[in-house]
């Protein structure tokens, strides 16, 4: 009972962690030998931040960034912003921390539960078949070959795993070079995301909350600069120069690269016993900060699941279910971000009516609020199988809700964790968390005080934080079926 997750960034971490805490066995397989030092996502959202507080990890990342409440953008002397504060949420912001400190405490809890991280070995192999998976890993020792029941390719954008299972990556290269840097300014800017569009590109300059800012421009002008080529000073402040007009200087650069970005997804995220998560499954455009977000919220989905395989209760739908979930989440993210990105760096008629079109865009609410859902994370919801037992609010995102437990106030992420449900009891009886005690472990069963959503007095939380049942503990003989449904046959009554 194994699993190999081939990669060790946030979304391997994130999937090695949930594994890890359901009891399976998980090593991770890195190519690299040392961490890398390169600093690349910036952004972490709201659904984000929610799971990772399930798992124990949201309070210090917060503590070690810096809360953005507005995204604010300005077409030349048009401008518009947008406020993220009204996220319904409790983290209604963006998060400005580097990639590398969420992957530090994503570290500290896989290292904490045990599980190996062998570096230095890069997976160069695979076949599979009906037992399990066999990879090649080249190490500084050689090759050797490992076995696990299922491996995921958390390996990156260009992901060994998803070329070995023949898993085609659609999708094309935006042409404009993207410059980023990390940068300290001449001047101030507001504690916001910044971004300047101008006639030729745009530049984004979100802040690190310590003095420093990640500069992130896209200079039609430069179009033509070798990606080899490094980003100088020089280079970076004749193009701010030109896209703030004249309003943004960098006095210091700490880091800099050249880049082409790209949008593409794999065509499937599941071959027999092999998944795909993170950026091995999707890649799109920097704006809107969402690659990373997007992988760890792929581990979360699968990680429950693919731990209740290792277990031995999944019921038969429910490892499939996560392409049928997150798959279409990474299209409509690569949609919205392909959407932004050509309306930015858009050329001809486009451009001459974005700083009339764009500010109008954001002030009707519906588009607004149905961006910001995307962009944090927290608009998405999952179609759930036909076949199960149905209710009102099935696959929402649930909201952290205030309860009371034993008269003391809680709230529902307080009480849930990454790897079991929790099923919420609010009627008088308590009828449904008895019920739910044959699933012992599988559920963490609560009787509590508080509204639920739609009106319901039980509400069964998957352990993504998606609703499996809502209803009304009356029919508790639904809710045998849909806690068979989903929890798999009852371990008091096999
Ligand atoms: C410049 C830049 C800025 C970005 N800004 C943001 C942002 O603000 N917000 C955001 O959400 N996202 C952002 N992203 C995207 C974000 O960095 C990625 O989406 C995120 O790192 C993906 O995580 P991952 O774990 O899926 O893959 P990765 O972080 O790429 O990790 C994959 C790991 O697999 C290892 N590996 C690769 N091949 C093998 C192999 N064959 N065998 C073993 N190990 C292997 C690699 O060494 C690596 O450690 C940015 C990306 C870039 C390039």
């Amino acid at each position: 009972m194994s699993v190999i997750v081939v990669g060790s960034g946030p979304t391997g971490l994130m999937l090695a962690g949930d594994l890890a805490e359901a009891g399976v066995d998980v090593t991770i397989l890195e190519r690299r030998a040392e961490e890398s030092n390169l600093t690349r996502a910036f952004a972490v959202h709201a659904r984000s931040l929610e799971l990772l507080e399930v798992r124990g990890i949201a309070d210090e990342l917060v503590e070690q960034g810096f809360t953005v409440p507005e995204l604010r953008a300005s077409f030349g002397t048009r401008g518009f912003s947008v406020d993220i504060s009204r996220l319904d949420s409790r983290y209604p912001y963006v998060l400005m921390v580097q990639q590398a400190r969420t992957e530090i405490l994503l570290r500290r809890r896989v290292e904490r539960l045990g599980v190996p991280i062998v570096r230095g070995a890069e997976v160069i192999g695979l076949t599979q078949d009906g037992d399990g998976v066999t990879l090649t890993v080249r190490t500084a020792e050689g090759e050797h070959t490992e076995r696990a029941d299922h491996v995921v390719g958390a390996d990156g954008a260009h992901s060994a795993v998803r070329g070995l299972i023949g898993v085609p990556f659609t999708g094309r290269r935006y042409q404009t070079h993207i410059m980023i840097a990390d940068v300290r300014l001449d001047n101030d800017l507001p504690n916001a995301v910044n971004p300047f569009i101008a006639a030729d590109g745009f530049a984004l300059l979100p802040p690190f909350g310590d003095g420093w800012f990640r500069a992130v421009v896209w200079d039609r002008t430069r179009e033509e600069a070798p990606l080899t080529e490094p980003v100088t000073k020089g280079e970076l402040n004749a193009s701010l120069d030109r896209l703030t007009r004249g309003r943004v200087r960098a006095a210091e650069m700490r880091w800099s690269t050249r880049f082409l970005s790209e949008r593409r997804q794999a065509e499937h995220y599941r071959v027999g016993r092999v998944l795909l998560a993170g950026d091995a499954a999707h890649v799109h455009s920097p704006i809107g900060g969402m690659g990373m977000n997007t992988g760890l919220q792929d581990a979360a989905n699968l990680g429950w699941k693919l731990a209740a395989v290792e277990r031995g209760w999944a019921p038969s739908w429910l490892l499939d279910s996560y392409e049928a979930e997150r798959h279409p989440v990474g299209r409509a993210t690569l949609r919205l971000t392909d959407t932004v990105t050509r309306m930015v760096v858009a050329s001809g008629p486009v451009r001459a009516l974005r700083p009339y079109v764009v500010p109008r865009l954001v002030a009707n609410e519906r588009v607004s609020r149905a961006v910001l859902g995307m962009m944090s994370g927290i608009g998405f919801s999952y179609d759930l199988p036909d076949t199960l037992v149905g209710s009102t609010g099935a696959g929402e995102r649930v909201p952290d809700l205030d309860l009371r437990v034993d008269g003391a106030p809680t709230r529902l992420f307080a009480l849930m964790d990454a790897v079991r449900f929790t099923l919420v009891d609010t009627s008088p009886n308590g009828a449904a968390a008895t019920a739910a005690e044959p699933w012992g472990e599988r559920v963490h069963a609560v009787r509590a005080e508080g509204a639920l959503p739609h009106g319901a007095d039980v509400l069964l939380v998957r352990p993504d934080g998606h609703t499996a049942w809502s209803g009304r503990a009356s029919g508790s003989d639904d809710l045998t079926r849909v806690l068979t449904e989903w929890a798999g046959t009852a371990p008091a009554i096999r």
